[in-house]
């Protein structure tokens, strides 16, 4: 018996022992950098002549490792063993599988500083993000192994005399889980493990930008006693590899989150039912956000509200789909919240992530062109109020950018833009500020900030967002907390770390026998 599932508390770093503990992790993980990493199929290493490298994105001349480019062969050849391990996986009883999540949670409980540490450098992480990541990766492996334990006792029915019924949980078969870089471990490991504890085997393509946390995860669950050939895993391009897994007629499921074009590519490519296929290919995609924090006026402390709007714009550079990119601020305030604003956003320092900044770079050049883009156009289409620049240097750093009178319609209050930079909406009145909050594609997360009940009350009818926050940041949800997942362009809403997570990775079988 299991003692209940509890979130893993996140570490303080103010405490001298956790500080030297990170330090220390850092220098071990700066030594181990550079190294060369294989794909591994069928749980055999395999180097291929294409290659590509990932970097630090804080220091582009930093190699964190080498890796092996799969292309298309790679990609059917990893769907194909999968396929062929999905009996023998599925058939190991649910208890079995269940206990080699938790040894995972204790070797990674054990290693978080290290795991941390690998984000500071290949994904730009500062301390805090890095340890969080790690944090909510330990809460799926505890969390989704309770699960299986819950959904392998088989679902209640309503008894029926003369008969005996059961309604059991099967694994469906191979599943792709294809992840984004920006929570490298937690994404990544939530999707596999749940599909892994269900009895699936998994075929697993890490983003490019975060190979080397994928790696080091794939190392964990073999430590953990995983059995060889269970999960693949494979690197390279999304556009071949990626396509090649997607489109394979023995792929059962694919597990996405990421972008919205990649997401609505995957679901279009899934749906075209290839030759030999015997099934409908299900697919989870859990994409972009245009993320808001309404300010009310009858919110009186608005500097709390003016710091919960920073951190959800600028906590890990603006890169969460969480992230807060609208302020929607009642006029009645909108002077006070945006004089404060100004004030307040001068405090934030960016640096490198191994120094702990609170911001650090943006993943990549191209996204860094891509944002520097977007504030070009914030510019013509309302008033820089601070940031708006590059800031040169070893890696690809830009100002917390803020644009105030954004028109709710221009590009920047539509458009996601993931990265650093915060569009500043005025609204008439809470109404006109719901209004708002509604008007683009997405729906993921949203925060109100008011005292008033009937606008609470209001907001939880008509906010059209995956989670919604009274009175609190808009990012930071917790695994069985505050289970996560969004509407519209959003996503699917599989609410990844919730009780119902677990059955998008299972079909149910209805048995009954009668008595005779
Ligand atoms: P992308 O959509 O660019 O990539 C996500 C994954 O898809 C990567 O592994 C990528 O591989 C792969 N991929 C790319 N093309 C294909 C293809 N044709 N077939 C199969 N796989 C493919 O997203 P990012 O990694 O840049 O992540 C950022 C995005 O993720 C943002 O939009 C953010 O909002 C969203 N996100 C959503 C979350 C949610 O829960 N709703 C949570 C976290 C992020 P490669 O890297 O090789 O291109």
């Amino acid at each position: 018996m299991l003692r209940p599932f509890k979130n893993e508390p996140l570490t303080d770093f103010n405490i001298d022992e956790n500080r030297i503990r990170m330090e220390e992790a850092l220098t071990k993980v700066e030594s181990q950098l550079g190294k060369e990493y294989p794909i591994i199929i069928d749980g055999e290493e395999l180097f291929l002549n294409d290659k590509f490298s990932s970097r630090n994105p804080a220091d582009v001349n930093q190699i964190i490792g080498t890796f092996q480019k799969a292309g298309v062969e790679e990609g059917k050849k990893a769907v194909e063993v999968a396929y062929k391990n999905f009996d023998k996986w599925s058939n190991l009883p649910y208890e079995e599988r269940a206990m080699i999540l938790i040894r995972a949670a204790s070797i990674l409980r054990h290693r978080k500083f290290e795991f941390a540490a690998w984000q500071v450098f290949e994904v730009g992480k500062n301390w805090a993000e890095a340890d969080g990541d790690v944090a909510e990766a330990i809460d799926y492996l505890e969390f989704y192994a309770r699960e299986m334990l819950r959904y392998g006792k088989g679902g209640s029915l309503t008894p029926m005399e003369g008969e005996y019924n059961e309604l059991i949980y099967l694994p469906i078969g191979p599943v792709a889980v294809i992840p984004p870089w920006n929570f490298p471990l937690a994404i990544l490991l939530g999707m596999t493990t749940a599909a892994l504890v269900s009895g699936n085997t998994v075929v697993l393509k890490p983003a490019s930008d975060a190979p080397a946390i994928g790696f080091g995860f794939y190392k964990l669950m073999e430590e953990a006693g995983l059995p060889k050939g269970v999960l693949q895993y494979v690197t390279g391009p999304g556009s071949t590899c990626g396509d090649a897994i997607v489109s394979h007629p023995k792929t059962r499921m694919i597990a996405f989150t990421g972008s919205k074009e990649i997401g609505l590519r995957i679901n279009e490519i899934a749906s075209k039912v290839q030759p030999g296929q015997i099934w409908i290919k299900r697919v989870i995609a859990e994409m972009g956000g245009k993320d808001l924090i309404i300010v009310d006026n009858e919110y009186p402390q608005i500097e709390d509200a003016v710091k919960a709007v920073l951190a959800s714009a600028f906590g890990y550079q603006g890169q969460k789909c969480s992230a807060g990119s609208r302020a929607i601020v009642v006029e009645d305030v909108y002077d006070k919240f945006v004089s404060i604003l100004s004030e307040k956003v001068k405090g934030i320092e960016v640096g490198m992530p191994k120094d702990n900044y609170f911001m650090g770079p943006v993943i990549n050049e191209s996204s860094k062109n891509k944002i520097l883009q977007y504030i070009e156009i914030g510019k013509q289409e309302s008033k820089l109020l601070y940031g708006g620049e590059e800031i040169k240097g070893t890696g690809f750093f830009i100002q917390p950018t803020i644009f105030v009178d954004v028109p709710p319609e221009a590009r920047i209050a539509q458009e996601e833009i993931f990265g650093p930079v915060l569009a500043v909406i005025k609204a008439k009145d809470f109404d006109d500020a719901l209004r708002i909050a509604n008007s683009t594609i997405y729906g993921l997360t949203g925060s109100v900030f008011t005292l008033n009940r009937e606008k609470i009350s209001k907001a939880k009818k008509e906010l059209y967002v995956g989670n919604m926050y009274i009175n609190r940041k808009c990012t930071g949800a917790l695994v069985d907390v505050h289970p996560f997942g969004g509407f519209n362009m959003s996503g699917t809403d599989s609410k990844a770390g919730g009780r119902d997570y677990l059955l998008l990775f299972m079909q149910a079988k209805s048995i009954s026998e009668k008595y005779v």
